[in-house]
């Protein structure tokens, strides 16, 4: 990755935002209220676009990309650049992740998730779960040899890449000079970052070649991201974002957190309250102004 941004460049009056979706259905109101939350800190002279995560081809419909796009601009969302799809950058991500390897902190694992789960059980008497919800590996295939990895390969065994946490946070230490790993949060100030909590986490599987971490961390850097803007469930991701920042030297951003939109019964607003979906709330007939507001934000264009 070439043209990397270095801290001393990122300008506080020109904030260089996106809004990355992915495509698993249509836009709905968190959505805009996320877009708009990073447009918003992107104006008066900053730059917003939009980028496409949909690595992820089990759940990612190709289908929903122009309707997603199409809504945006209808509500008057312009993409600063054109839309890059992760899909269409797996290079990047591959590359990333063989300088990895060469660090010698990603290594193969040939669990199923029923060994997880079973050696878990056995280890911490009930299984660990990461401050992002997923389940912690207890790290049985990092103590495989070489040879035993080797044999696993070619016996044509299904493996994913884990990043051996251990290993990464040494790294880390080293470039932090032993200080703790932070990040600096727009409207809360230094966070510190406790990236040992998630474990060794999967950076790559046969089905998705690179994980949303990778990518997003990647991209954010790549296209010269100066604020991350994000709900607030993605939060606990960025302890993890900072370690992959810290292994590939990568330009770290500045993040700022919104809260996430409710339904009526006080429940996160997802996929399944499709009456919230954008393109229906227009069939029934409300303007755009109409979404930004219920979105939360009225009158944003009239300056
Ligand atoms: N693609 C992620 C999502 O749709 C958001 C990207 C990010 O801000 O990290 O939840």
């Amino acid at each position: 990755m070439n043209n990397l941004l270095h801290n001393s460049q990122i300008n506080p009056a020109r904030w260089i935002t996106r809004f990355a979706p992915s495509p698993t259905g249509f836009l709905h109101l968190g959505h805009v209220a996320s877009a708009l939350y990073g447009w918003q800190k992107a104006q008066p002279d900053g730059e917003w676009f939009v980028r496409l995560e949909d690595i992820d081809i089990q759940r990612c419909k190709p289908a929903f990309i122009p309707a997603i796009l199409e809504d945006l601009e209808w509500l008057g969302l312009h993409s600063g650049r054109p839309v890059l799809r992760q899909s269409a950058n797996m290079p990047a991500y591959q590359a990333t992740l063989a300088t990895l390897n060469a660090m010698g902190v990603l290594y193969p694992c040939f669990c199923t998730r029923s060994d997880i789960m079973r050696e878990s059980a056995a280890i911490f008497s009930a299984p660990h779960t990461a401050p992002d919800g997923s389940l912690c590996y207890p790290g049985t295939c990092r103590h495989l040899s070489d040879q035993e990895r080797q044999d696993r390969i070619s016996q044509g065994l299904h493996h994913v890449l884990r990043l051996d946490m251990g290993k990464a946070l040494q790294w880390v230490h080293q470039h932090t000079q032993g200080g703790p790993l932070t990040y600096q949060d727009q409207e809360r100030g230094t966070v510190v970052c406790h990236p040992e909590l998630f474990g060794d986490v999967v950076l790559a599987r046969k089905d998705i070649p690179a994980s949303y971490h990778l990518c997003v961390t990647h991209d954010d850097a790549a296209q010269g991201v100066t604020l991350v803007t994000r709900g607030e469930d993605l939060r606990p991701a960025t302890d993890l974002h900072r370690v992959l920042q810290t292994l590939m030297g990568w330009s770290v951003p500045l993040y700022s957190f919104h809260p996430l939109l409710c339904n009526a019964e006080g429940r996160r607003l997802a996929k399944r309250d499709g009456a919230l979906a954008v393109r229906a709330m227009r069939e029934a007939g409300l303007s755009a102004e109409d979404v930004r507001c219920k979105a939360g934000f009225p009158h944003i264009f009239e300056r």
